[in-house]
């Protein structure tokens, strides 16, 4: 990989935004160099740039060097990050396998980034046929989901492994839900393959999606390409402190994920037991995709119950699709009881 030839020339040769605190690193005691209210308060200074001890904490558990690492306001803010690091507008194109999460299309739209999108197969695995055919000399990042959202699904390693060693550009993964995965995902792989770059989130297992906490691993010149292009106050001071409050106690994460095995595996007899349920797409994350006979009519049951799932009926490959996420135990009990009443309701 070429990373002068992907990396944007504007980008290259960007100044970077310089903060007070960049400019003076050493000790003092009198700040007026911000502009902020001088009157102490929980958040009368501006947040660390860096996210120094934030970013320390979380590559020790992660098993990998800060250097490796960058913090975005959520995945979301990373996801457009290294579409304006490396796609030129109407110049450059993007692969994206359908049917997945629908942000890395919304966001190449925005930055009027060509979109690629070959579809994966039946057991929603990648079809490396039509990812190699859809690559050109323009074509800078693939966009994979492993466990795949909205079908739950790990994306296959001999797969991966085979467009990480073909494609010149960046091969991004987003592991939002891998903490819910029987597998360990790619962060091994990272100091092998500098074309890999990893999205995870603390939105999901770590239960912290009002935060706003999106992680991005990748090469070291990959991440200060992107650190010197993020917003320099993105993640505030006090999501930085909540979320080493949390980091300190991982016992509560290591319970729910636990919960979410148990709770998936008996909402998957549950369903299975219903005559109307067709499918249900086998599931490394904390939903389910389920196929049904009428997926909008099973929808508004549900939603007259008060209970709201997604319809992917939309979406390539998922006709008559519900996505199901797993819920606590009770939550779980009252979803089924509402389906038995749909079944019956559908009796003749
Ligand atoms: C939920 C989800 C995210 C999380 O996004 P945040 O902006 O970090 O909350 C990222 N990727 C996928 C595939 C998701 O489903």
């Amino acid at each position: 990989m070429n990373l002068k030839k992907l990396t944007r020339k504007n980008v290259r040769e960007l100044k970077p935004y310089q903060t007070a605190r960049d400019e003076f690193k050493g000790l003092a005691t009198i700040f007026l160099d911000a502009n902020e209210n001088p009157f102490p308060s929980a958040f009368n200074r501006y947040p660390d740039p860096h996210q120094s001890t934030l970013k320390k904490e979380i590559a020790a558990i992660k098993g990998v060097a800060s250097k490796q690492l960058i913090l975005g306001n959520g995945s979301d803010e990373i996801i457009d990050l290294l579409l304006r690091a490396f796609c030129d507008p109407g110049v450059d194109n993007v692969i994206i396998p359908q049917p997945t999460y629908g942000m890395y299309s919304v966001s190449a739209q925005i930055n009027n980034i060509e979109i690629r999108q070959p579809l994966l197969n039946n057991n929603f695995q990648l079809n490396t046929e039509s990812i190699f055919e859809s690559i050109d000399s323009k074509t800078k990042l693939i966009f994979l989901c492993s466990p795949n959202n909205p079908s739950g699904n790990l994306l296959e390693r001999e797969a991966i492994e085979s467009i990480l060693e073909r494609f010149e550009g960046l091969v991004i993964i987003d592991e939002a839900y891998i903490d819910f995965s029987s597998e360990p995902g790619w962060l091994n792989a990272l100091t092998i393959r500098p074309n890999l770059f990893i999205i995870q989130t603390l939105s999901k297992a770590w239960g912290l999606a009002g935060l706003r906490i999106g992680l991005g691993f990748g090469g070291e010149e990959v991440i200060q390409i992107l650190s010197r292009i993020k917003p320099p106050y993105n993640i505030n001071s006090a999501s930085q402190k909540e979320v080493m409050n949390i980091l300190d106690n991982p016992n509560a994460r290591e319970k729910y994920i636990e919960l979410n095995r148990v709770e998936r595996a008996k909402m998957e007899s549950r369903l299975a037991s219903l005559p109307f349920v067709k499918r249900i797409f086998p599931s490394e994350a904390n939903f389910l995709l389920i196929k049904v006979d009428n997926a909008m009519e099973c929808y508004r049951h549900l939603i007259e119950d008060k209970i709201v799932v997604r319809d992917r009926s939309t979406l390539p490959l998922c006709e008559n699709c519900l996505r199901v996420t797993i819920g606590t135990p009770e939550e779980n009990s009252k979803i089924i009881e509402s389906l038995l009443k749909f079944n019956t309701k559908k009796l003749p």
